[in-house]
């Protein structure tokens, strides 16, 4: 960890955690925030924390949309994001899947979570204190990242988390859940300095 890495993050999962879960969402028409969800980011940049969208995009590497899609999309996030007096501060998606990417795109990389490349790349260009950040998702990729990376973690209910949980079993017992990302951003808080 470099030195002068002493802020905080959120890392957020995308799809099911910010916005409503459609699988392979591209089109900026069919996005849609779950409720509560830009308050929440917002509460979180209020309390200091950078607020970094993590995202497996393998639909890219599958061929079902472009990476500008991708970040036309991010576009219009923000711009969406506006009108609520906030924004995220970076995006970071992995295009890649493993079997299923066509060329360049499949390949084992260290970016999809469950492995936590894009909370590093983030901690590394964010000068991001791992240890004193969040990673906030609806799959169990996400809490591993999270967990891999150094981070707490928690669940959301919302797009694939209440069948997430139901898969840990008693696993589930050990795992911080809210049913949203608003109950998910009173569930954070700033430690003291
Ligand atoms: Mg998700
Ligand atoms: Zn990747």
């Amino acid at each position: 960890m470099a030195a002068d890495a002493h802020r905080r993050a959120v890392f957020l999962d995308r799809d099911g955690t910010i916005n409503i879960e459609k699988d392979y969402l591209y089109r900026i028409e069919d996005f849609q925030f779950i409720p509560g969800a830009p308050e929440a980011i917002r509460r979180f940049k209020e309390a200091g924390f950078l607020v970094i969208v993590v995202s497996n995009q393998s639909g890219v590497g599958r061929g079902y949309y472009s990476e500008d899609d991708v970040d036309r999309l991010h576009c219009h996030i923000q711009q969406e994001l506006a009108a609520y007096g906030t924004c995220i501060d970076a995006f970071y998606f992995c295009p890649h899947h493993p079997q299923q990417g066509e060329g360049a795109y499949r390949i084992d990389c260290d970016c999809r979570k469950g492995e936590p490349g894009m909370l590093l790349q983030a901690a590394g260009e964010h000068g991001i204190d791992l240890a004193q950040s969040w990673m906030v998702g609806d799959k169990l990729a996400d809490l591993e990242a999270g967990e891999r990376a150094g981070c707490r973690t928690i669940l959301v209910l919302t797009g694939y988390g209440e069948r997430t949980r139901s898969k840990l079993g008693p696993q589930a017992e050990q795992v911080c859940c809210a049913e949203d990302l608003a109950q998910a951003s009173s569930m954070i808080y700033p430690a003291p300095r």
